[in-house]
């Protein structure tokens, strides 16, 4: 645990370009929003990569179903511009049927090798079994095909060798993991100054959030939990995640 710490926001050196790979429209939002806006405020160029629709996402039962994906795309793309992020890419994966599969991987891997980031922020692919709800089957299946990505594919000129030879992407390595809802976070980032943006995002998911009249507060408890785990004063709220160091 890195308790001792001053620094509020850290941010490795050496990262422009951050790539966020989720499961579904509004993971990012719920795990990682503060954190994407002070990225932003830092000068780093963020792209969300959504691997499922959100499909099976919604509260009710008067949405033509069919409508859905397109609604939480439209929902995920506003979300992103209250940050300022303008790249957000889908994979239309079937929200629930997520898995760690070789189509999957090459696909983050392709967007990876495009956007070329230094630092890539993901799901757990670990059972988080006292917070169920952030270890859904589909968060878990994003992180362990993207971690999968990271080493050794991204990296290897030779790993899915179609993307090398018909779209001309090179190999690219990643230095930095962040994990978002991890049973073990070792990285804290002060997210207190963003927080009202953080709410205003998860309100543009009206699809999932207009009925949570508790939203904000829950929101707020969160933080300050995260806070509070990261050794920050009281009224300060936070995001937590795993960093790992990627092997050179
Ligand atoms: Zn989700």
């Amino acid at each position: 645990m890195s308790n001792e710490s001053t620094e509020r926001i850290e941010i490795p050196e050496g990262v422009t370009r951050a790539l966020v790979v989720t499961a579904h429209p509004d993971d990012v939002d719920f795990g990682a929003g503060g954190t994407v806006m002070a990225l932003v405020k830092a000068g780093v160029q963020v792209t969300f990569c959504i691997c499922t629709d959100g499909d099976a996402g919604g509260f009710d039962d008067s949405t033509d179903r069919s409508q859905i994906p397109a609604i939480r795309r439209a929902e995920q793309v506003a979300a992103a511009a209250v940050y300022g992020v303008t790249d957000v890419r889908f994979l239309g994966y079937r929200d629930g049927y997520l898995e760690p599969s070789h189509e999957v991987q090459r696909d983050i891997v392709r967007v990876m090798r495009q956007v070329q980031p230094q630092l890539v922020i993901t799901q757990s692919p670990d059972r988080n079994w006292e917070r169920l709800p952030s270890s859904h089957p589909d968060h878990m299946a994003a992180g362990e095909a993207t971690a999968r990505a990271l080493y050794p594919a991204v990296r290897n000129p030779y790993a899915y060798p179609e993307l090398r030879n018909e779209e001309g992407l090179e190999a690219w390595t990643v230095n930095w993991l962040w994990m978002q809802g991890h049973v073990e976070p070792n990285h804290w980032i002060d997210t207190t100054e963003f927080f009202s943006r953080k709410v205003e995002a998860l309100r543009a998911h009206a699809s999932q959030t207009s009925h949570m009249e508790e939203l904000e507060g829950m929101l707020r408890t969160w933080g300050e939990m995260q806070a509070q785990a990261g050794g920050f004063e009281l009224g300060h709220l936070a995001e937590a995640f795993r960093q790992i160091k990627l092997p050179d």
